[in-house]
Parts: C-alpha cells; structure tokens; sequence
C-alpha cells in the first residue's frame, strides 16, 4: 500500500488523480489532501478517502462557520490552515505527493515536499519555469523522485526511458493550438475571455486554457522540459498539433521520431506517475486510430503567438526572468478574465514587466520569491497604467 498527498486536491488534475486512485483501492490509500478554497468538494473527498490530515489555503475560508462545521464533521482529521499549512501538510511522510496546485502558489508547496516524500508527482510546471536549476538540484540532494504528470513532459519521459542520453537529437513538444488557432490574427485584439476559453480539446481549469490560447502555456513547457530533460533550448522544439493525439515526440540522431499517442485525458499521465516505471491495466478508454482519421501538424507562428519566442528568450537568459515573464503572465491573464486588459495585453505586459524587473544571474530561492513579489506589482502597475 502507497501513501498519496494530493496538493491541489480540488482542482481539475486532483479530481483526475483521485479519479485513477479510486480505481486502485488495494495500491494506495490518501493521507493528506489540500486545496485553496473549495470546501464543498474537500469535503466530499475527505468523506470518501478519509485523509489522515487535510490543509485549507485561503485563511478567509478557514474562518468561516463552514470550515468549522467541517472540522467537528471529521473529529478523526487534522486541519491544516493557511499556506504554512499546506506546507505543513507537503512536508510530512508519505511515498507520493501529487503536486498539482496551480501556478506560482505551486512552488513552495513543491519544495516542501522535497522534505517528506519518495516520489514527487509534478503537474505544477511553474516549480520548474520559476526555480528549475535550484529545484532539481534539492531534488537530487533529497534523492526524490520526479516524475512528471504535464502530459507533454510525461510523454518525453517515457519515450526517453531506454534511450541512450548521446543518441537524443531534440524532443518536440505538440501543442494544440488552443482555442485561437484558427482564430483570424488581425482580429485577436477582438478577443474576449468567453472565446479564449473554449479551448478545442483539453478541459482545463481557466488560467491554463487562457495560456493554451496564447500558446504561453506551450512556452512554459519549453522551459519545464529544459530542467527535466537537461536539454539545451535549442533542443526543443514545438510543432502545433490540433488533434493532440501525439502528446509529444522524441528524435534520435539517427533521424527516427518516436511519438507518444494516447487519448487525450490527463488519468493516464497521472496513472503513468504513480504506478511508473510499471505499466497498469485500466478502463480509461483507449485510443481508437481509425476514427481518429488522420494526425495534422504545422509549425506555429511567431507573429500570431509571440509568447513562446519570449519564453525561449527567458529561458536562455536564465537567472530570474522566467520567475519574472510567470508572475507576469500570472496577473495579465487574471486581469483579462477580469476585463481590465485585452487579450494583446497579456504577452505585452509579460514583455514590459521583463524589461523593468531587475536581473539576478544566479538567484537562491528568497531572490526568486522576491522576483515574482516585484514582477507582480511591476505587472500590476503596467495594467493600470494602461487603463488610464
Ligand atoms: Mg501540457
């Protein structure tokens, strides 16, 4: 039996997780599940799993009759409040933490898990873009496994298990094209977040569906990919993939590409996670070739999609600037699903907070938080300056 902390419990990966645990009662059981705010559904996963210990991280909603109500429903579960909380919880023993708290809010929690786990089951990519070089790093030292649940990422692991390190020429990461890919380019400053938000083929929370739009997301990957993988910048790649069958490929020396195809529904990167390197039966679906009809391809363009230049541009400089485009990009997108910026203000503001936030070459990990805190208000102030 595995003992599993879900980070992020309530959100769309931690559903899928407990979606892929509850079909494996007789391997792992929770021991700890956390989320930001939503109590009516923690509240039913604690009725179900009973966790030994659960973590709330909006302090407002741990003060509210409703948590306290939860907490004498559950004599038998300890309470966890606040982010240092959720720390708190990370930290604790267990063999796998599914990492899967959305965004910057993500990192901290990650690194808390370096603490008290095996395996570390990442689907938060921002741990990697804002800290990659220091987080492998105490991934190393702690001698914690990590294994990606990005499904991109996840399928670039498993193609390059067995795979000789000189033999890799590049890996090329798919991308669906997000919800504009068809979506005229003069007209994107049109774009309102009811549109952006119908993405084509993956159901996803809002920020990351936004993301996928600006292909920003795509970008983030790129960077994610680079510290898992070791893998210079120019040795990853991003071809646009609308049917997003092919979750990734990886290209030998030898000019072979291998392609990675499932159907497309993060359960089985998730069981992939958990259960690696075995590979477990299951009634998840199957991909079905024939219906699928045929697999399209195409480069993406940079004019339409800047985000992913800037965020290779970010990565090579290095230091603190992919701490800096994220917190950026963070606020951009909540401001546009707000109304209070379009859409060709995010990548704008992303570029402008960049150019203002000052760089630090080697950043420990108080530089980085500081980083994100400046290139916060940084962003914030540009999107009120442009309201004026
Ligand atoms: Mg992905």
């Amino acid at each position: 039996m595995q003992h599993v902390t879900i980070l992020g419990s309530t959100g769309s990966i931690g559903v899928s997780s407990l979606k892929v645990i509850r079909s494996l009662p007789e391997r792992f059981r929770i021991c700890g599940l956390a989320c930001n705010s939503n109590l009516d559904l923690l509240s039913q996963q604690i009725k179900e799993f009973m966790p030994a210990a659960a973590a709330v991280g909006d302090i407002n909603i741990c003060a509210s009759s409703k948590f306290r109500d939860l907490k004498s429903l559950y004599k038998n579960v300890e309470f966890l409040e606040g982010e240092s909380g959720i720390r708190e919880l990370a930290g604790r023993s267990c063999d796998i933490v599914i990492s899967s708290i959305v965004g910057s809010a993500g990192l901290a929690p990650s690194i808390a898990a370096l603490e008290g786990c095996k395996r570390l089951a990442l689907a938060n990519k921002e741990t990697l873009v804002m800290a990659g070089d220091l987080f492998m790093k105490l991934a190393a030292q702690k001698g914690v496994e990590l294994i990606p649940v990005d499904s991109e990422h996840s399928a670039v692991f498993s193609l390059l298990h067995n795979q000789k390190r000189h033999d890799i020429e590049r890996i090329i990461l798919t991308a669906s094209g997000g919800s504009l890919r068809d979506y005229p380019a003069e007209e994107l400053d049109r774009v309102t977040p009811e549109i952006a938000l119908k993405h084509p083929t993956w159901s996803m929370g809002s920020k990351i569906t936004i993301d996928s739009a600006t292909m920003m997301n795509k970008g983030l990957e790129v960077i994610e990919a680079h510290h898992l993988f070791g893998l210079d910048y120019d040795r990853i790649s991003v071809i646009i993939h609308p049917e997003s069958v092919v979750h990734s490929m990886v290209e030998t020396v030898d000019g072979a590409v291998y392609a990675h195809m499932g159907v497309t529904d993060m359960v089985f990167p998730i069981l992939g996670a958990l259960v690696w390197p075995e590979k477990l039966r299951n009634s998840f679906g199957r991909l079905d070739l024939a219906r699928v009809g045929s697999l399209n391809f195409r480069d993406h363009d940079s004019a339409k999609y800047p985000a992913i230049d800037l965020c290779y541009a970010a990565g090579r400089k290095g230091g603190n600037v992919p701490a800096v485009l994220n917190a950026a990009n963070e606020i951009a997108v909540h401001a546009f699903l707000d109304r209070k910026a379009g859409y060709m203000d995010i990548v704008k503001t992303v570029e402008e907070t960049m150019s203002r936030v000052k760089f630090i070459a080697q950043p420990g990990i108080e530089d980085i938080f500081e980083s994100h805190r400046e290139a916060v208000n940084t962003a914030l102030s540009i999107i009120r300056e442009k309201r004026i």
